[in-house]
């Protein structure tokens, strides 16, 4: 790989050599990939550095004493606003992992053409240590902290939740910016994935889920580039490896089993993994795990010790749905499986990237793989600034429409004595219109067609673009450098 001027900061490491952090990891991919673009080194250098990094250390009186929390939000680009990333909150959180969470953020929205800059947040907390009305306190305290200074905010800075947070959290969130802004009449859009009734969006939680079931289902529509992966045929019947059943990973499983005809043959988790070669019942597997937090005891399927091992055992799939770095330097050269689809965001690290390259394995790259979620976000968004529900408008015209057609339709028929009828559920379904869900589910896919169109034409048009990470980055790099050169800086 050419360290380009905008490597300087990682220069003399080379991708396969060295284990690189997971900040490292990106910029490596991000170097690799401008070094085939024709960018100015200074506007590259801008593009490639994260803007800023809030770092906020903030005490909360909990169980009979003060304990100090440390949190972060970092904004990596700002070519356009709001900027927008999740708030994870874990043990293991810090500076360089928000800052590339952030800038994957910003390449993620680019590539899916969803109109924000890249942000991140994060809390160092084991969320499983504190009770809810302890995390309650813990994260409107977070939130305050910033809010006060925008960096959560419907016009500038809107979270969404990650690893370790949900609705909950983002209904407090949303609540503690709307009394700290009363009269801010968008307050609503200060964050996204809030329960319904504090502004939701239906099929939001599952989003990221639907958005990774939707780009394997893209990616086997074109039998050239199944045929990269050694693979053949259609998705179903697939044979499919799950490392991490969170929210990406569950719905994923799920969605794919039972309208793709996948079989998830392997779950991997923090306790252990279970194998079925004739498909896991992901439904009693998710149940399982909510009730135990773990997989062990689990009545399906066959328990394996070593989870790590499933991510080298033989499928036609892998998804890991966790989190970054799990496929490094060491394992990859065991990795059997010939397509990676990245459910969770950097979960191959730059030399395992390099090295699962050479062998010819195909990875569906991160930045496209889990961008339904934000993009679920950007309907979501969009419906609390218009404060209407989401195709309320479109809803009534469309009715009204299909009400002409098939009024028209009978009259012929009945004119013509053709006898023709529509069934009857039909007929109730398609005079009925699209509802919020089902509108948010054709956004999303047509986002996801989209975007794999516009990295797969690079992919195969460039010889110096040899794979969909490439591609993916080249194609969100050249529109925020096209942002940045309209707009100046
Ligand atoms: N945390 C999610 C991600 O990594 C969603 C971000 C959002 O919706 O803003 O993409």
């Amino acid at each position: 790989m050419s360290d380009t001027a905008s490597g300087a900061q990682v220069s003399g490491l080379t991708e396969a050599a060295h284990e690189p952090g997971f900040r490292q990891s990106v910029e490596l991919m991000f170097n690799r990939a401008v070094s085939v673009m024709d960018l100015s080194p200074g506007l590259v250098e801008k593009i490639r550095v994260c803007n800023s990094t809030y770092t906020v250390r903030f005490g909360v009186r909990l169980r009979g004493q003060i304990h100090t929390f440390t949190g972060y939000r970092s904004v990596h680009s700002e070519h356009m606003e709001p900027v927008k990333g999740g708030i994870r909150y874990a043990l293991a959180v810090d500076q360089d992992e928000v800052e590339a969470l952030a800038a994957l953020m910003t390449l993620k929205c680019a590539l899916v053409e969803v109109p924000f800059g890249g942000s991140k947040g994060g809390l160092c907390i084991d969320p499983r240590a504190w009770e809810p009305h302890e995390l309650e306190q813990i994260t409107r305290r977070f939130a305050y902290e910033l809010i006060k200074r925008d960096l959560i905010n419907p016009a500038q800075n809107v979270p969404a939740p990650d690893m370790g947070t949900g609705e909950r959290e983002m209904a407090w969130i949303a609540d503690q910016y709307a009394r700290m802004n009363t009269s801010d009449i968008n307050a609503r859009a200060c964050v996204t994935g809030k329960p319904l009734e504090a502004g939701g969006i239906h099929g939001r939680v599952e989003a990221t889920g639907r958005g990774v079931q939707y780009a394997l289902r893209e990616f086997f529509r074109h039998p050239r580039d199944v045929g990269l992966a050694h693979l053949e045929g259609g998705l179903s019947g697939k044979r499919v490896v799950v490392q991490g059943l969170g929210n990406v990973g569950s719905h994923a499983a799920r969605f794919l089993a039972l309208e793709d005809d996948v079989r998830i043959v392997g779950v991997a988790e923090r306790d252990g993994g279970l194998w079925d070669e004739n498909g896991l019942d992901i439904e009693q597997v998710t149940a399982w795990l909510r009730q135990t937090g773990g997989v062990t005891g689990c009545p399906v399927g066959t328990y394996v010790e070593d989870a790590a091992a499933l991510l080298e055992a033989e499928c036609d799939i892998l998804i890991p749905a966790a989190l970054e770095g799990v496929i490094h330097r060491d394992n990859a050269p065991r990795v059997r499986a010939p397509l990676i689809i990245e459910a969770a965001n950097g979960p191959i690290t730059a030399a395992a990237d390099a090295l699962l390259r050479e062998r010819g394995v195909v990875i569906i790259p991160d930045l496209y793989a889990n961008a339904g979620g934000v993009t679920v976000s950007y309907f979501e968004w969009v419906k609390n600034l218009s404060h209407i529900r989401f195709g309320r408008m479109q809803r009534r015209a469309e009715e009204a429409r299909n009400h002409l057609l098939v009024n028209e339709l009978e009259r012929l028929s009945a004119d013509k004595g053709l006898g023709w009828t529509l069934a009857p559920d039909f007929k109730t379904r398609f005079l009925r219109g699209a509802d919020e869900l089902e509108l948010v589910r054709s956004g999303l896919d047509d986002t996801m067609r989209d975007a794999y169109q516009t990295m797969r034409e690079i992919w195969h048009a460039r010889a110096e673009v040899p794979d969909l990470r490439m591609a993916a980055y080249v194609t969100a790099i050249s529109r925020v450098a096209r942002s940045y050169q309209t707009k100046g800086l």
